[in-house]
């Protein structure tokens, strides 16, 4: 077992990294001073490990309630929130309460946010069971709901007490959520850290095979990096932490232009983030070869490279203008100053951009 800690001086908190640590209450018990427990899943989750926590739970003393959600992103609404603040408020559940968000990031974000509220704040942990959860979501305090009007738009930043990050859930996996979530992987190595997307280079076809030493390893390199960030940056107050969104505005493109859930939010980032190299080969800051490089890594992963033909480049660009990052009207992106190191800047020709544009849907 890896331990990894967020440090956010008394909100900071663990990360543990490895195979079944249920098993183990000191990867919990610290962090639940609780003594009611409601854990939050949803249907598809449920069957496969929630009586197992319950199980662990109860057996370690806890009172301990469920809530399942429906499974899917068209679910995570404030109607659903709702639905856990009756549960809690019918088994009258006080403020010394926690909460176990058991599941991806959906359930995550959703479970963070109810605990956030709930008579205005209760702990909550996060037992991430996708890749990109135990990569990217779980870690960071952000949590939230969609709004008709727009993904992600009700939220609120809460911390979790700790996070359990257990390999042998992802065995269960669809290959396609697998690979959305190497994506976010790959983003890390490519945003700050060369070793890593060198170390990414010798080992992915042990990450493809889900290979439980490789996974730990990537898992905890990429949690390291997303708490080295989000330490720097907890409330996304300069540019540091709007970072890790690399490829995330031309993959917002796909995913809005496609509709959502046509393509995975990881499947969109990884073709965004060769577009995003592309436009830094365009600017010369990158090789030409260093594009297929990271080219290579994405195709490896079992990952899109290309951006779907039916969406134009005008459309594209209408897409990426209501992205949160335009600041006073001005479109702004993470590009790739060089391979391991991104930066956010407004600073380049739209007649490049559009260069991007045209050469990934000819
Ligand atoms: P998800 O939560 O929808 O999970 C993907 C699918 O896998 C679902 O059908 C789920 O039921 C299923 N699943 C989960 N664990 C499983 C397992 N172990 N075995 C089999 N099936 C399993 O999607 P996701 O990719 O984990 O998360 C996406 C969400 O995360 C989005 O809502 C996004 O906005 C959010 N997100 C939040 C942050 C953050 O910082 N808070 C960061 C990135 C993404
Ligand atoms: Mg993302």
């Amino acid at each position: 077992m890896q331990t990894l800690t967020v440090a956010l001086e008394q909100r900071s908190y663990p990360i543990f990294i490895g195979e079944n640590l249920l098993s183990q209450p000191a990867c919990f018990k610290p962090y639940l001073k609780a003594k009611q427990i409601l854990v939050v899943t949803n249907m598809t989750v449920a069957p496969l490990y929630l009586q197992t926590v319950v199980q662990l739970l109860l057996g370690q003393g806890y009172i301990v309630q469920t809530h399942i959600l429906p499974d899917g992103e068209q679910f995570k609404d404030i109607r659903h929130i709702e639905g856990i603040f009756t549960q809690l408020l019918e088994h009258r559940f006080n403020r010394d309460c926690a909460l176990v968000a058991l599941g991806g990031g959906v359930v995550g974000d959703m479970t963070g946010f109810a605990a956030a509220c709930y008579q205005r704040g209760v702990d909550f942990l996060q037992i991430p069971t996708t890749l990109l959860a135990q990569v990217d979501s779980s870690v960071g305090g952000k949590t939230g709901v969609n709004h008709p009007l727009g993904k992600n738009m009700i939220g609120a930043f809460k911390q979790p007490t700790a996070v359990l990050a257990d390999t042998s859930v992802l065995d269960t996996l669809n290959d396609r959520e697998y690979a959305a979530g190497l994506a976010e992987v790959i983003k890390y190595g490519l945003i700050r850290d060369l070793p890593f997307l060198e170390w990414l280079e010798q080992n992915m076809a042990g990450l493809v095979a889900r290979d439980k030493r490789c996974l730990a390893e990537a898992i905890a390199r990429s949690c390291q990096n997303k708490a080295d960030v989000v330490a720097a940056d907890e409330l996304e107050a300069n540019d540091l932490r709007a970072l890790l969104n690399l490829g995330h505005t031309f993959g917002h493109a796909i995913e809005t232009g496609m509709g959502y859930g046509e393509w995975l939010h990881g499947e969109a980032v990884a073709t965004g983030m060769l577009m995003a190299a592309d436009l830094s080969w365009r600017l010369g800051w990158l090789q030409a070869q260093e594009v297929e490089r990271i080219k290579r890594l994405l195709v490896s992963a079992n990952l899109p490279v290309v951006p779907p033909a039916t969406i134009s480049p005008s459309q594209f660009l209408a897409y990426m203008a209501v992205d949160k990052k335009v600041l006073a009207g001005k479109l702004r992106l993470v590009l790739l100053e060089r391979i391991g190191h991104a930066i956010v800047t407004a600073d380049f020709p739209l007649a490049l951009l559009e260069q991007t544009l045209a050469a990934g849907t000819e």
